[in-house]
């Protein structure tokens, strides 16, 4: 399914993704994501409950940093001095290559982000998060770092169909994103379309989404769902940078955003032992 939208000036193509795919370069960029699913595992580190100490699915080479999730609006830079895995935030942003930044959902929208100049974001995106602005604060972090055209891709996440809302939330929703993210459930109760809330957040920022993943994390059976089950268990979204393939435009050029999707056709990066070091 391709549906056409626009963002501000530059226009595009929302590309629904499989969720078999795995490895999504973003565009023109050298920042590729990934996006686990149920049969990954629970990703969270033990630290915050889980038992994944970060090798079993991390690029080789990398270190993988994450965040305590508050549903906020934190910003965390990782940069040159940085070693702070685990502070409170809801948005990692780099251009460091020897790091994988990692966010954990269950229902919540994971957004990867990257620019032609190497800065890359992974944000934490529930309705909370868009309210209290996350999305913007991201990319003015991202444009503080040199980041000029931001593109985004969107992992899967709750869908209308499953997220029933409160009228009275949903309409403060709606008066800061607009009426689209107004929905309604398989039951026709009131319901927030979190990935429209996700677009308009992106649209407003200048970001040109690219690429959202298509299925639903409660009724899929695919993912972990807090909505669905109360999971404790989270999925992760990986975003991390490596050079781009050979054929790989090396910047976009002019206002319109590459469409096209590159997926990596082979796995290069998950390795057994995790070498990165953590600085
Ligand atoms: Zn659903």
């Amino acid at each position: 399914m391709i549906s056409e939208s626009t963002a501000g000036a530059v226009s595009t193509s929302i590309i629904d993704l499989p969720a078999s795919s795995s490895i999504y370069r973003l565009g023109a960029t050298p920042v590729l994501a990934h996006w686990t699913a149920r049969h990954d595992g629970d990703q969270r580190p033990p630290e915050i409950g889980g038992e994944d100490d970060g090798g079993r699915v991390c690029p080789s080479g990398r270190s993988r940093v994450w965040l305590r999730q508050v549903h906020g609006s934190g910003v965390v830079r990782v940069d040159g001095q940085w070693d702070q895995v685990g502070v409170e935030g809801d948005a990692l942003v780099t251009a460091r290559e020897d790091v994988c930044l990692a966010i954990f959902v269950a229902d919540c929208a994971p957004v990867a982000l990257a620019s032609p100049e190497g800065v890359l974001a992974a944000v934490h995106a529930g309705w909370r998060g868009l309210m209290a602005g996350v999305i913007e604060t991201t990319v003015a972090a991202m444009a503080s770092m040199g980041a000029t055209r931001i593109v985004g891709a969107v992992g899967p996440c709750v869908h209308p169909e499953c997220y029933e809302f409160s009228e009275m939330e949903l309409r403060s929703v709606a008066e800061r994103l607009g009426d689209g993210v107004v929905a309604t459930t398989v039951s026709s109760r009131p319901a927030l379309d979190l990935p429209a809330a996700v677009a308009s957040a992106l649209d407003a920022s200048g970001v040109a989404l690219l690429a959202q993943v298509g299925e639903c994390t409660a009724c899929s059976g695919s993912y972990f769902s807090h909505r669905r089950e109360g999971s404790v268990e989270r999925q992760a979204m990986l975003v991390w940078k490596q050079g781009c393939r050979a054929g790989l435009p090396a910047e976009t050029a002019g206002v319109h955003m590459t469409k096209e999707i590159v997926m990596v056709d082979h796995h290069p990066w998950v390795s057994s032992s995790h070498e990165g070091a953590r600085t």
